[in-house]
């Protein structure tokens, strides 16, 4: 039953009793509330039906279409699938409704009482985390690409009816009521709950488990080979060393969607995670892990972001851009922890953990863009260069992920450093959690993180923060590693001849995909797309040519390419690859102050050896 003041009210206006006025005193007080009712009658056509009914409405209201959704800082027009609107009052009339701009609609519902039944269909057919995917067999709904907003009635309650085709039985969702089998209707407190509240529906299978009396559900979709008990073990292990690290489970319940294929990728909500991973991913160790360590990732989210917040981030403007210097600590230091932690939970030795950050030494070290873009700079232009890279973005961009994952560990290890093993980035994150989401419930600011680490340690980290954040400096591995008795061994120089691209085979044919800043194919002309025909007239179907492997840097060679069907003979100047770092290991005679952060560090003793 629900409360409907406005009837009453408006029923004596009609009557002449209320001045306007008195209605002007009165509006505000209007309960409204938002209902959806989704069918899908026809999955192999990817078609969603969607009822939404804007109860309490008045006057002309404006519906809209959110035109990205949080987490993934892309404009992607969200409304583009969207088709067959109608509208209609509580009587059954059509409304007349004018479309605003590309994502707005006004529709016209008179100053009478009634309730307004919008009606429409999206075509949901793109299959990632971030969008909606509808098919014979299952479908994923997140709910920015399916849910229109009633402006200025976000914060209102929203209810989701979901009615599922005949063949299907099961819903996944984090909404509330979380887990109760054969139940179909799904409450959100408000708009951002209800789009931060991905729902699979299907005949998935579900594996719920208890953590700290806590329900947590896996909803899994696609043959694999995975085993109940072990994923359950495995899954509680990272959410029990998280959870140590955070100082408590932040929810009532946790729901993780895990699709099984040939896809990658996740996407983080307050109380769920959506990921992709391939199907075989339980057997072979290197596979296991990339999966582990995309679940720790998105599971790490729930703290770090969807809680603990940069300021830009939430409460969103679903219409346009939220813009934040800070997705280096959002996505970087949640790349840090995700293999880091698997370290803490068992699951790495510390040589699996050291290849890991190799892995992303090298990738940053192997970017001109490095010299370019800082972290907060990549950070901001997150929605137009991170997610929309292109053939150049190497040379001029890097990755807030990678970059921010490596300024993680070198604070982590500054930190140690400068606090005697006392403090570590786990500080940090607790302090920050506490101060801007526990105590506050309010963004934190690029400054509040260097004020916080001042205060943590009692050292000035404005140099740092300057240097490595804000700035393109190196980055001092070495050195800090050195802190903990590490060193860095780079790869002994290879003398090999190197053209500075990199190439695919399609179909047989050779094309130069990108040329890296200041390499020789750079210096010399060549251009992405061209097809690689001949080195020094010698025919090459192969990437790297044969004939690099006779040549040595220095020499010149004539490159023969097909540029828009016409060859054309390219001299260049072969020059040298550039060095690579090829291990992390422990030094031979560490001080006690190295063991001692070492074991601060990793929560492990030297090696006694
Ligand atoms: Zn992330």
């Amino acid at each position: 039953m629900q409360f409907h003041p406005h009837q009453t009210v408006s029923h004596l206006y009609k009557k002449g009793l209320f001045t306007s006025l008195f209605a002007l005193w009165y509006l505000p007080l209007s309960a409204a509330s938002i209902t959806y009712q989704i069918e899908i009658p026809k999955p192999h056509t990817h078609m969603i039906q969607v009822e939404m009914t804007l109860e309490g409405a008045r006057g002309d209201v404006v519906i809209g279409m959110p035109v990205w959704t949080p987490g993934s800082y892309l404009i992607r027009e969200f409304e583009r699938h969207i088709q067959d609107i109608t509208t209609r009052g509580a009587d059954g009339r059509t409304l007349p409704m004018e479309k605003l701009d590309k994502n707005h609609w006004k529709i016209d519902g008179g100053w009478r009482d009634k309730d307004i039944v919008v009606r429409y269909r999206v075509y949901a057919f793109e299959h990632s985390v971030r969008t909606s995917f509808v098919n014979a067999e299952h479908a994923l709904i997140n709910g920015a690409s399916v849910f229109m907003y009633w402006q200025g009635h976000l914060s209102e309650k929203h209810t989701v009816h979901v009615t599922l085709p005949p063949q299907w039985s099961t819903i996944s969702t984090s909404l509330e009521p979380f887990h109760v089998p054969g139940n179909t209707t799904f409450t959100a407190h408000d708009y951002d709950e209800l789009v931060d509240s991905p729902l699979e529906l299907g005949n998935q299978h579900e594996i719920s488990f208890l953590v700290d009396g806590k329900p947590h559900v896996i909803a899994l979709y696609g043959l694999s080979n995975y085993d109940d008990a072990k994923l359950v073990q495995d899954f509680t292990k990272i959410i029990q060393v998280e959870k140590a690290l955070w100082g408590e489970l932040p929810y009532d319940h946790y729901l993780f969607i895990l699709h099984l294929g040939t896809g990658g990728g996740g996407l983080e909500h307050k109380n769920a995670s959506v990921m992709f991973a391939n199907r075989w991913s339980f057997t072979d160790q290197k596979a296991y892990h990339r999966l582990l360590s995309l679940v720790a990732h998105e599971f790490f989210h729930t703290w770090n972001i969807k809680r603990l917040r940069p300021a830009g981030l939430g409460p969103f403007n679903y219409d346009e851009e939220a813009y934040t210097k800070n997705l280096w600590l959002v996505e970087g230091f949640t790349s840090y922890y995700d293999e880091f932690l698997l370290l803490r939970a068992g699951f790495y030795e510390p040589e699996d953990y050291f290849r890991a950050v190799t892995g992303h030494m090298n990738n940053l070290e192997g970017r001109p863009g490095r010299y370019h873009q800082s972290l907060t700079e990549s950070s901001w232009d997150a929605w137009i260069k991170y997610y929309r890279s292109d053939e150049h973005s190497k040379n001029s961009t890097i990755s807030y992920y990678n970059k921010g994952a490596l300024v993680g560990l070198l604070l982590n290890l500054k930190i140690l450093e400068t606090t005697d093993g006392e403090k570590s980035l786990d500080d940090l994150m607790r302090v920050l959690y506490e101060r801007h989401y526990k105590k506050a419930d309010a963004p934190y600011a690029y400054t509040d993180v260097i004020q916080a680490i001042n205060q943590l340690t009692g050292q000035d980290f404005n140099d740092f923060f300057t240097r490595y954040v804000a700035g393109t400096d190196p980055l001092p591995y070495a050195e800090y590693l050195d802190f903990a008795g590490l060193r860095l061994d780079t790869a002994a120089t290879d003398s090999s001849a190197w053209l500075g691209i990199t190439a695919r085979d399609q179909n047989g044919q050779i094309m130069v995909r990108q040329v890296l800043e200041n390499s020789p194919a750079w210096e010399f002309g060549m251009n992405m797309g061209d097809e690689i025909i001949a080195v020094n007239g010698f025919r090459t179907r192969q990437f790297p040519p044969e004939i690099l492997s006779e040549l040595k840097p220095g020499q010149e060679i004539i490159v023969t390419v097909n540029r828009d069907g016409v060859l054309q003979d390219i001299p260049l100047v072969l020059g040298m690859a550039p060095e690579s770092i090829h291990n992390i290991s422990r030094i031979e005679a560490p001080t006690e102050h190295q063991r001692l952060r070492y074991r601060a560090w990793l929560g492990q003793d030297w090696p006694s050896d």
